[in-house]
């Protein structure tokens, strides 16, 4: 397999995992800082840090306090590089401030630099690139594919639009109870404090939406419930980064729109070129790699402008 055909997919399995991978090492140094600092027994891994590294108490500490000061926190608010700036989920952040809670400024700058990357520039990337959620519902729709479920009779018929109305009941919910209504359910979180933290419900979530995803509805959870998508497409609805489709090298072959799990931001391939302008892409790049004719690419500063015929 040429590496071009799977380029965006290795870029995104690197940063999901190591994402994950910091957030592990980020929080797992603190639980070890403050088992150095106490002399105390590690409750996380369940033993002593010295014996299951090997090493002395001022080296260990030393080591964590250099993974401690990288990530901290989990995806609803994290703490980068000790501090340097802060990312704080704005569906959790909304949902907690609608409930009436107060938010601290670390938690209020870090929902306005998410809202400024993926507003700005990277529009629903976050899907795609950091949502761990995204490994279990790829793993479903690569399944499905293989097992030929992809030809299956839906079992399900749920508009689209569904998330929209799903963050709308979200927002209202928790005004109303004054809880973070989505928060308490989440599967994205669910799974997330689960690898990082250690697994408990959390793997049940994750195997109702991978089961979801690959026997009920095509990608099922991303495209149909998840409100956090439905936030993340309307922050990124005027996003610069677009894909850009050059109709003049298009065969016409539809393998993107075969392979998108959004397949309606695709609706102009074909009969009109220029960069795509629907809110719902995920940016994951999938519709580039399996263009032979390259027809698709990713464009950052052209998006308004028609191709030249
Ligand atoms: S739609 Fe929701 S669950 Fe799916 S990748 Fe986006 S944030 Fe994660
Ligand atoms: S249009 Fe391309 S980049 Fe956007 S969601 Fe579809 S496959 Fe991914």
């Amino acid at each position: 397999m040429k590496i071009a055909k799977i380029k965006y997919l290795t870029l995104r399995r690197f940063t999901q995992i190591a994402i994950l991978a910091l957030f592990i090492l980020g929080n797992y140094s603190i639980a070890t800082l403050k088992n150095v600092q106490n002399k105390e027994e590690l409750g996380i891994f369940g033993g002593n840090i010295e014996s299951l590294i090997g090493d002395s108490s001022s080296v260990v500490a030393k080591e964590a306090s250099v993974f401690s000061s990288i990530a901290q926190g989990n995806l609803s608010h994290a703490k980068w590089f000790g501090g340097i700036f802060n990312l704080t989920d704005p569906l959790a952040a909304l949902q907690i401030f609608l409930a009436g809670g107060g938010l601290a400024l670390d938690v209020a700058l870090g929902v306005l630099l998410v809202v400024f990357i993926y507003g700005v520039f990277l529009g629903r990337a976050y899907c795609a690139f950091v949502c761990p959620i995204n490994l279990v519902t790829d793993f479903a729709n690569f399944l499905r594919a293989k097992l030929g479920l992809n030809y299956a009779q839906h079992k399900l018929f749920l508009p689209r639009s569904t998330r929209f109305v799903i963050l709308g009941i979200s927002l209202i919910l928790s005004a109303i109870f004054g809880i973070a209504a989505f928060e308490l359910i989440s599967p994205i979180s669910m799974l997330h404090r689960g690898i990082v933290f250690g697994m408990g419900f959390g793997i049940f979530a994750a195997i109702a939406v991978f089961l979801f995803d690959l026997f009920i509805l095509k990608n099922g959870f991303c495209g149909h419930i998840c409100p956090l998508g439905a936030m993340y497409s309307l922050i990124g609805k005027f996003a610069l980064l677009r894909v850009y489709h050059t109709l003049s090298a298009c065969t016409k072959c539809m393998k993107c729109v075969q392979i998108c799990p959004e397949p309606e931001v695709l609706k102009p391939i074909g009969k009109k070129g220029g960069a795509l302008k629907t809110m719902t892409c995920l940016r994951c790049g999938r519709c580039i790699e399996v263009c032979d004719d390259n027809a698709l690419q990713f464009s950052i500063l052209n998006f308004t402008q028609k191709e030249k015929r």
